[in-house]
């Protein structure tokens, strides 16, 4: 089985329709790559970041971030790499980052809304991401994006940046890909709008299940209701992936979802273009997608 299975690995993930699908792989460290072209991924789909900020006594600079990313980008040899920005806060903390107790963490200063408070984090980060797209298909990614005053305020934050190292002279690719996760609600409502403002989308369906469910992904005294099934969840998708094909861009996953064998056929049928997943579970999708 594991044998049939990694013969797979170069072939093209293709559906019998013969819609090539992207199958990428969501990493949470540059050491993680390997295993991602171990098992075939076409790209990393979600390189989570929040890693390089964790356990350790303070932020990383800007040049060990860059060092980080280039490696990975180099490691996937021109393969799209979509790095995502700081997904801190909800259940996630640093020690030397102490943020305010809150009664509702997950519906708090969490990810996006923390870095356009904390500029000089974003700053470096943004600056470590751009400086590293000169060196591979680097994509840059925001997560929890609720309001379009927030992919704005991000996106001209981005701008900034880019002007200064190009002040600088610091070469990066200056038409990086940018875009955004849809993971809550509102966003997934409103695809067709953000959906003109970026290049593409990849659907968060952890978070979106617990945000359109009101259950908490951590609470197991509401597992039962966290449901990724629930027609609502599947409803926002299909508004999501239809918006984005509507305004001309990709639309991938990088929830858990992605990679559910039960999930894989519904979602190719909805016409979602990349899948990305633990690089575990990479070749027995390929095998769902390959006889779809
Ligand atoms: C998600 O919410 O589905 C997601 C991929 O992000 P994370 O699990 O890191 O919140
Ligand atoms: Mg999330």
């Amino acid at each position: 089985e594991r044998e049939q299975l990694k013969a797979l690995a170069g072939a093209p993930a293709v559906t019998k329709a013969g819609k090539p699908i992207i199958l990428a792989a969501n990493i949470g460290k540059p050491e993680d790559a390997g295993q991602a072209i171990a098992n075939g991924a076409e790209a990393i789909g979600l390189f989570r970041t929040e890693f390089l900020y964790m356990d350790r006594a303070s932020l990383p600079g800007e040049e060990e971030q860059y060092r980080a990313y280039r490696q990975v980008a180099e490691q996937m040899a021109g393969k799209p790499v979509v790095i995502r920005t700081l997904d801190i806060g909800g259940d996630k903390h640093l020690p030397y980052l102490p943020l305010p107790e809150e009664l509702n963490p997950f519906l708090g200063f969490r990810a996006i809304r923390l870095c356009l408070e904390r500029k000089d984090i974003f700053r470096s980060q943004l600056r470590a991401i751009l400086r590293a797209s000169a060196h591979g298909d680097i994509q840059l990614m925001f997560p929890m994006i609720g309001a379009m005053a927030e992919l704005r305020a991000a996106q001209e934050f981005l701008r900034q940046c880019m002007d200064e190292l190009q002040a600088e002279g610091i070469p990066f690719n200056e038409r990086i890909a940018i875009g955004m996760m849809i993971e809550i609600p509102a966003a997934a409502v409103m695809a067709d709008e953000f959906a003109r403002q970026v290049d593409f989308f990849s659907i968060g369906t952890n978070d979106l299940i617990q945000y359109t469910l009101a259950a908490d992904r951590t609470n197991e005294k509401v597992s039962h209701l966290y449901d990724p099934m629930h027609p609502a969840v599947w409803r926002l998708i299909r508004t999501t992936i239809e918006a984005a094909h509507r305004e001309g861009i990709w639309c991938g996953m990088c929830g858990e979802l992605a990679g559910d064998p039960q999930a894989i056929p519904a979602l190719l049928e909805y016409g979602l273009d990349e899948f990305s997943m633990n690089p575990g579970a990479i070749l027995a999708a390929k095998k769902i997608i390959i006889n779809s």
